[in-house]
């Protein structure tokens, strides 16, 4: 198990389409034995994939009662709605309230290719509506209202060094330089 550095708003792969896992193999097994282990070093209650640079639908998470990987997650069915306030790795050291659905209905697999179906709402189901929209590509900011947005993104591109564009590998903010 490894820890990876997470990649960082302004990175562009966490603004593409992660790709569906065709095997769940091996090397997904390994690969999400890192992202956990990324996960709680960072620490998060989530991660997906691609914010560690692998682009496939694939993320981990842990809501208090220990890690789960969720393979090729989709949402079938949300309702209601819920404000709260919501961080991201990838955006280290914001948070905005936002408002989503409260409750919604997880399908995918297990990483034994099992398939699984979680119905969950409030926190858990914050972590699924946060996790999929990297998997598609979307990150936090996104979702913030067009006032909010213009604002968090000044405020991010001030930021820039710090936040590790000019450090693809996470390495300078890793050592704190
Ligand atoms: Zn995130």
């Amino acid at each position: 198990m490894t820890v990876i550095p997470i990649r960082v708003y302004g990175d562009p792969v966490l603004n593409q389409v992660a790709t569906e896992v065709e095997n769940i193999d091996g090397r997904i097994a390994a690969l999400a034995e890192s992202m956990i282990e990324t996960m709680y070093e960072a620490p998060g209650v989530g991660l997906a994939a691609n914010q560690i640079g692998v682009q496939k639908r694939l993320f981990v998470y842990d809501k208090g009662d220990g890690p789960v990987v969720v393979v090729n997650p989709v949402i079938v069915e949300s309702a209601g709605e819920w404000t709260y306030e919501e961080g991201c790795l990838s955006v280290p050291g914001m948070s905005w309230e936002i408002t989503r659905p409260n409750e919604v209905h997880l399908v995918g697999y297990d990483i034994d290719g099992n398939e699984i179906s979680v119905e969950a709402d409030e926190f858990e189901g914050r972590i699924f509506q946060h996790e999929m929209d990297h998997l598609n590509g979307v990150l936090l900011i996104e979702r913030l209202d067009g006032e909010q947005r213009r604002e968090a993104k000044k405020l991010l591109r001030s930021q820039r060094v710090q936040l590790g564009v000019n450090d693809p590998d996470g390495l300078e903010q890793l050592l704190g330089e």
